[in-house]
């Protein structure tokens, strides 16, 4: 195996509070690092930096872990750049709008719907995103549903079963029989192809009773539980997805005092997609403050998908936590590092301590604060490989 050094690193982001200044960042300046195998063996001063096989001087460039992006629906098709029109002229956003590209994921192949997942996947890269997961919710169908698993699959193994994201129009006067089929003949289909299954818990889709057996019936068929929760109103989502154990409730938008409570109580990880709330015009933002200051851990994600949070910027959610959530600079990066490993039970990544995956994000820029502070600017540099 060859050993690559990585120097010149001006501030190296390690998410290890045993490293360098003690923060939870565990930040080195001056620092290097060592690669072998895609594994970091050695993280340091660049001045103790032992020898390797090869070398790269990333010229005083910061390092972070790469983003991990734990809530995205890259497998659709369509557009709904007009609905977003309408919703910035004053329109209000609900819950239906999701049918729109239902019928258009229907109507497309699995070629084009490959073909818009893969693009979206290499956006999120090319902004310094090394892990996602990627959800069904779609299709609706058992067939449609099956294939963009499927198309999921060829892109991560952090696979999500979302056939609870809306009850589709053909079931609209039996949500009962919609709530059978998920958790019968679609999950049969589905379970073999995903890590976890997901509920989209609102008014308008689908309520705690059915959510409840959704996510039990993902549980007995060995799926990790994730859901959409207190995104437009103070609904029972986070509460049911803390009782079950679930990996990570998403949205946190509309909080009760209890949901902080629960949260910081259990290992279900708050999950902040600020991108929604913008993309939405949401009267209020997620108050990842509260969230912080009660205890609960917090990770942030794009929600990337085409009605309500259409980026693939981890770094541009980053920007959002900090100006609207009231998270520092350096809390939104971990929160988009070793939270979102949180959020998808991951220790392998969203850390760049020795053992982890070497998954660096290398910014041109010399510091981890420059996310928010200079945003809107593409900062993610292509990694250097050695000659
Ligand atoms: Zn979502």
């Amino acid at each position: 195996m060859t050993a690559t050094l990585y120097t010149g690193i001006g501030e190296l982001v390690t998410n290890d509070p045993a490293q360098g200044d003690g923060s939870a960042l565990g930040r080195l300046a001056d620092a290097a690092l060592v690669a072998e195998g895609g594994t970091v063996a050695w993280v340091g001063p660049a001045s103790r930096a032992p020898a390797a096989d090869a070398r790269v001087d990333l010229a005083g460039r910061a390092v972070l872990p790469g983003f991990v992006d734990s809530h995205s629906h890259l497998v659709f098709a369509g557009d709904r750049g007009e609905e977003f029109a309408a919703r910035m002229a004053g329109r209000a956003y609900a819950a239906g709008g999701i049918a729109s590209t239902v019928a258009a994921v229907r109507a497309a192949d699995d070629a084009a719907l490959a073909a818009t997942a893969q693009r979206l996947a290499a956006e999120l890269r090319a902004q310094g995103t090394t892990t996602f997961e990627v959800k069904s919710g779609y299709g609706l169908t058992v067939a449609d549903e099956r294939r963009c698993l499927a198309i999921a699959a060829e892109l991560t193994d952090e696979v999500t079963f979302l056939g609870a994201h809306l009850v589709p129009p053909e079931f609209a006067g039996d949500p009962e029989g919609y709530v059978a089929l998920v958790t019968g003949e679609m999950l049969e289909a589905c379970a073999p192809l995903a890590r976890w299954i997901d509920v989209f818990v609102e008014d308008g889709a689908f309520d705690a009773d059915a959510a409840r057996s959704i996510l039990t019936a993902g549980a007995a068929h060995g799926l990790g539980l994730r859901v959409h929760a207190n995104q437009l109103g103070p609904g029972p989502g986070v509460a049911l997805a803390c009782e079950l154990g679930a990996a990570s409730a998403d949205h946190c938008t509309h909080l009760r005092d209890a949901d902080v409570a629960a949260l910081a109580d259990s290992a279900t990880v708050a999950t902040l997609v600020p991108g929604a709330d913008f993309s939405t015009r949401s009267p209020a933002y997620p108050d990842g403050r509260r969230l912080l200051d009660a205890g609960a851990t917090v990770a942030l994600a794009t929600d990337c998908n085409p009605g309500t949070s259409y980026t693939t910027s981890m770094p541009f959610v980053i920007a959002l936590a900090v100006r609207e959530c009231g998270l520092s600079p350096a809390e939104a990066v971990w929160a988009a590092t070793a939270g979102g490993a949180a959020a998808l039970r991951r220790d392998d990544v969203g850390r760049l301590g020795p053992g982890h995956a070497a998954h660096l994000t290398v910014l041109d820029a010399p510091s981890h604060v420059h996310l928010a502070y200079r945003p809107g600017v593409p900062l993610a540099h292509p990694v250097p490989q050695p000659d």
